[in-house]
């Protein structure tokens, strides 16, 4: 199928096969941070080309729902259950169950989709270099999370779980045109800090959570969609 991603460039991408399913949960099983991008080189081509360290993370993760739709379809199961403390109770809900996700609906945002057209993820707020004034007056820019910034996030951070100096490293933050160093972000305001982590966090483009509503107490919680149970195989081990 052909998408355009939320940079407005056009990819095709072909369904997985068997050999990539295998190299997907073997690469998944040790942990390599690198298993869903070998899967996106070998699955899908942007304006005609290979991927590279240029793509954009929303981009990434347009192709990687656009994969999945193409080799199991649109819908993907969670096993559910349901932690919502409903209005006047003490108690959980704890209802559980089978729950299905339309992830063309994650992909499209609601767009109606005609056979045959390109599926259109949604293009707003997809940020080249941003620049923000933070509390102080210090200008810090940066520049926008693309997979070669998220390689280099993966190396900078080692084992902590995050890591936010690490995270402006990656993404080239400039404080008043100076390129920081973990240094001189520890130099900045607490308030400061806060600001520029807000900034970095900040893009839109695909969503990555899908929302899961509770068929007994109505109430809604957010999955990461690559987290569903099912989404990179017809049926989750165990199952
Ligand atoms: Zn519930």
């Amino acid at each position: 199928m052909q998408i355009i991603l939320p940079s407005g460039k056009l990819a095709d991408v072909r369904a997985i096969t068997g050999h990539d399913e295998t190299a997907l949960h073997r690469d998944l099983a040790k942990q390599d941070q690198e298993a869903i991008i070998r899967l996106v080189a070998a699955c899908a081509k942007v304006d005609g080309k290979v991927i590279d360290e240029s793509l954009h993370a929303m981009d990434l993760l347009a192709l990687v729902l656009a994969i999945r739709i193409e080799s199991y379809g649109e819908t993907a199961h969670e096993r559910f259950k349901c932690a919502a403390v409903p209005p006047g109770s003490v108690q959980p809900c704890g209802w559980q169950g089978d729950v299905a996700v339309n992830l063309m609906d994650v992909l499209c945002a609601g767009t109606p989709q005609g056979t045959g057209e390109p599926l259109r993820a949604p293009p707003a707020s997809y940020p080249g270099q941003v620049e923000v004034t933070l509390p102080s007056g210090t200008i810090a820019t940066s520049e926008p999370p693309t997979l070669r910034a998220m390689r280099s996030y993966e190396r900078l951070r080692g084992k902590a779980a995050i890591d936010y100096d690490a995270l402006a490293v990656s993404r080239k933050v400039r404080l008043n045109g100076e390129l920081a160093t973990r240094e001189s972000l520890l130099a900045l305001s607490v308030r400061d800090r806060q600001a520029l982590r807000i900034e970095l966090l900040r893009f839109g483009g695909v969503d990555r959570a899908v929302e899961i509503q509770c068929p007994e107490c109505r109430a809604t919680t957010t999955v990461d969609f690559q987290a569903l149970d099912d989404f990179f195989a017809l049926t989750a081990p165990g199952r």
